[in-house]
């Protein structure tokens, strides 16, 4: 009866399958599966780089908002409106 093996995610080193600890660096291991790295830090991370997105997109928007709002205050006044008064006042 073969024991199943494989790599701890900390250290690098090989353990056994079904160990819940690390043998070597003492850290504790997930039962579902192996692959990849990180463990519990990648849920915090995912939500730090989440946050972040949000954040960035954020500031586009006020900056978008901004920008707009500078080329509608601009003191020019639209000839659309120039136009509609001279045809309004002949009628
Ligand atoms: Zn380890």
């Amino acid at each position: 009866m073969g024991q199943e093996r494989r790599k701890c995610p900390f250290c690098e080193e090989v353990v056994l399958d079904n160990a819940t600890v690390c043998h070597y660096c003492g850290r504790e291991l997930s039962s579902t599966g192996g692959e990849g790295g990180g463990g519990g830090q990648r849920t915090t991370w995912q939500t730090v780089r989440t946050f972040l997105i949000i954040v960035v997109v954020a500031i586009a928007l006020i900056a978008l908002v901004f920008v707009i709002q500078r080329l509608l205050a601009r003191p020019a006044p639209p000839p659309v409106m120039a136009i509609l008064e001279g045809h309004l006042a002949t009628v």
